[in-house]
């Protein structure tokens, strides 16, 4: 026998089969990872293919060494999954198998964890003759009076009965009274119990959605997008749907965006199955996420919650994955090779014949896109449960503070709202967007922003040179003295920090309490679910925070959200930034009246008439989506076209721009008298957007291509010319989720 393998290096050169010989001993099967000679060393692979003969001298083939498991580790649904990554990421196969395992399985760095358990091996009506026979030791009787139930148990149970107890339980091994043996012991990460509450009565739009999606678990379908307000009750459609398919004999997958974003949900999760669910994400120590993988590997967990690499867990006879906050950028891999979660979900969907259901109160524009073509199944939710109102949506003009003299960062609305609140007993959240910090430059009087002249993208400060850039073409103007627009000395780059706007609470507001969650106070490993319980339980009436309390929480107490700064992410030089901005803002209003008070939402704002901020305020998803469609069609940009670019990084910034010049003038050398030249929209090679990383040097060649069948074969192309030699280092990135 023989078997083609993979050897597990990352590299273009070796990015190909190598056959084996398959000794019989070692029992190989497909999807196995084994040990084997490779060169003068020993490397790992994973198993392809097996094959009866070999094509060549099988004199000169070398055999596999050993079997890393006695089990393949990579399932035959998961092999062709790798196969469609390596074609769609243009990466070496060796690196799409690696995504199927827990990172720490390769090379050894994770054992599995065994335990020594001790069994009586002689029948019940001879236990008290035995025990007679060892009258001279006390502790030999103590441990087969102990083991007297003739079930395992664990040695290490035993010695905390019976101490010492090394000498007397070998030596009852010895005369084959005890049987001791290994067990594996799984490290399984403790979340806490949590007790069921009962199931709710469905409301009619979830019992309709569900109706839709039922039938769906026998396979067959199209992707569904779930497009559900704030509260509309899209977890419990889940559970119902994977309750089914778990009835059904089959899996299921639910990716969220961040797994400590959600405690809530995983809870609900829990309550409901217990250990039937395993989570697997990046908070788990090595050891927790290969015993969770095993698990679900084993098919002792049906159900797998996880972040964006979930979607690669090893369960067989998938019902049912589900993508929550579909919208999210976590989604997209930020690493090579980088893969988008949702296309995977959809592709290992219809291979395996499962359900495919995105979810959103907010959708991106790709997936809504997929609806109008036909190509998605779009249900709708459009009310919260128990008929509780959207929360009422209050717009505040900033310019128009500042014209009545207020410098500060509470409009004299957002104030009145809070006293209020506090005065009743209820609880607040204030947002504050922090994305895109140092960045655009706005005027504060009559909210001008400063765009590129040829590009619809605000300009970047930066400080070093008090410069304006525009990150799409290049262009570079001195930071002005006043407005363009007005002549207003009031401009400055937007920012604001949460540790002022905390303090400042402090001030207004003594004795209401403040909880502030940002990266600096979540820091440490359960800091965030430390902040949460404490709001939660009434501790503090304002929680404060970035982006990180902006979705998935659900505290009934809350019925007022502020927005202190709702423009900083519409002004960040990226053509998806309108809709981030619309996506967050209804993701925090959506934080507002999920008891059973109603919620008010007060969004801050210098730019009051952009649609992106409009539409959040009337919560009109589809006239958003109608707006930011027509924008990407009119302007190109994606899904209408493709973003590519070489990303060059070096220690100094003219060895990593000499990379990005070299490989632009190879691009307009090799294709400009080809008819794929056609499908370059723009090609450019300059400074990336964040020039130093790590204090490394940042270059780009950056491309918009037009989407074409032909667009691939340019694609491929350029895999290999980022696999080349330069002085920098390399990598290619298409549709990347941060053009910074
Ligand atoms: P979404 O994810 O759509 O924003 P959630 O799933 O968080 O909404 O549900 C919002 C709240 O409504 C939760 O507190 C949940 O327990 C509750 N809920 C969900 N379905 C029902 C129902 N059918 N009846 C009563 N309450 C429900
Ligand atoms: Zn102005
Ligand atoms: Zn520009």
């Amino acid at each position: 026998m023989y078997a083609e393998i993979i050897v597990d290096i990352a590299s273009e050169e070796v990015d190909r089969v190598f056959t084996y010989r398959a000794p019989d001993t070692l029992n190989i099967q497909p999807g196995m990872r084994v040990r084997v000679p490779f060169g003068p060393r020993e490397k790992e692979g994973f198993v392809i293919r097996l094959k009866e003969t070999a094509d060549y001298d099988e004199s000169k083939i070398k055999p596999i060494l050993a079997a890393l498991e006695n089990y393949p580790a990579l399932l035959p649904e998961l092999m062709a999954l790798a196969w469609e990554i390596r074609d769609r990421c243009h990466c070496p196969l060796c690196e799409a198998l690696r995504l199927m395992l827990p990172a720490e399985m390769r090379g050894g760095r994770v054992k599995v964890k065994t335990r020594e358990m001790a069994r009586l091996k002689i029948p019940p009506e001879r236990i008290e003759e035995a025990i007679a026979a060892h009258k001279r030791s006390k502790k030999k009787q103590m441990l087969i009076r102990l083991l007297s139930d003739g079930e395992p148990h664990p040695v290490d149970e035993l010695k905390e009965m019976v101490s010492n107890l090394r000498e007397p339980l070998n030596d009852l091994a010895e005369r084959e009274l005890v049987e001791l043996f290994e067990e594996e012991a799984l490290r399984a990460p403790y979340y806490g119990r949590v007790d069921a509450p009962p199931d709710p009565q469905l409301t009619p739009e979830q019992e309709e959605a569900l109706s839709e999606l039922l039938p769906a678990l026998r396979g067959k379908s199209k992707p569904f997008l779930l497009q559900g307000v704030t509260g509309s009750g899209k977890t419990e459609v889940y559970i119902r749907l994977v309750r089914q398919a778990l009835k059904m004999g089959k899996g299921a997958i639910i990716l969220v965006p961040e797994i400590v974003l959600t405690p809530q949900m995983i809870n609900w999760f829990r309550s409901r199955f217990g250990d039937a669910m395993a989570v697997l994400h990046s908070r788990l120590s090595a050891g927790e996420r290969f015993d969770e993988w095993r698990r679900i590997r084993r098919g002792d967990a049906r159900i797998v919650i996880g972040a964006r690499s979930a979607v690669f867990a090893p369960g067989e006879g998938l019902g049912v994955i589900i993508v929550d906050e579909e919208h999210e950028q976590t989604y997209l891999s930020d690493r090579f090779p980088q893969y988008d979660a949702r296309e995977i979900a959809a592709s290992r969907g219809k291979r395996e014949g499962a359900a495919v259901l995105l979810a959103s109160a907010t959708p991106s524009i790709y997936s809504y896109a997929m609806c109008r073509r036909g190509d998605y199944t779009l249900i709708e939710m459009p009310h919260r449960v128990l008929n509780r109102p959207l929360p009422r949506i209050h717009l505040v003009d900033m310019r128009q503070e500042l014209r009545m003299g207020n410098h500060g960062m509470f409009s004299g609305l957002l104030q009145e709202k809070l006293e209020q609140c506090i005065a009743q007993g209820h609880q607040a959240m204030l947002f504050i967007n922090r994305r895109g910090y140092a960045s655009s430059v706005n005027c504060r009087k009559c909210g001008e922003t400063i765009k590129c002249s040829r590009c619809d993208v605000s300009m970047t400060y930066h400080s070093v040179d008090q410069t304006l850039r525009c990150h799409y073409c290049g262009e570079i103007r001195p930071m002005p003295k006043a407005c363009p627009a007005c002549g207003s000395p009031y401009i400055k780059p937007m920012g604001i920090g949460t540790q002022k706007v905390e303090e400042e609470l402090n001030k207004r507001f003594p004795g209401a309490g403040v909880i502030r969650m940002d990266v600096d106070t979540t820091a440490e490993k359960n800091a965030h679910f430390e902040l949460v319980d404490r709001f939660r339980a009434g501790q503090a009436k304002i929680l404060l925070g970035t982006q990180m309390i902006a979705k998935g929480l659900d505290f009934p107490q809350v019925t007022l959200v502020g927005a202190v700064m709702a423009d900083l992410t519409l002004n960040f030089p990226d053509y998806r930034s309108a809709e981030r901005t619309y996506q967050l803002l209804v993701q925090v209003a959506g934080r507002a009246g999920r008891g059973e008070d109603p919620g008010e939402v007060v969004i801050q704002t210098y730019q009051p008439d952009h649609y992106a901020i409009q539409y959040a305020a009337m919560q009109d998803y589809r006239a958003y989506f109608n707006r930011e469609f027509e924008r990407r069609k009119s302007d190109l940009y994606p899904p209408f076209t493709m973003m590519a670019r070489f990303l060059c990084e070096a220690r100094e910034m003219p060895v990593a721009m000499a990379a990005a010049e070299s490989i632009k003038n190879r691009i307009v050398e090799e294709f400009s008298l080809t008819p794929l030249f056609r499908r370059i929209f723009f090609i450019r090679a300059d400074e990336a957007p964040i020039t130093r990383i790590q204090d490394r040097a940042r270059a780009q060649v950056l491309m918009k291509l037009l989407n074409h069948p032909d667009t691939d074969a340019l694609l491929r192309r350029f895999q290999e010319m980022a696999g080349g030699e330069y002085a920098a280092k390399v990598t290619l990135e298409i549709n990347p989720a941060s053009l910074a």
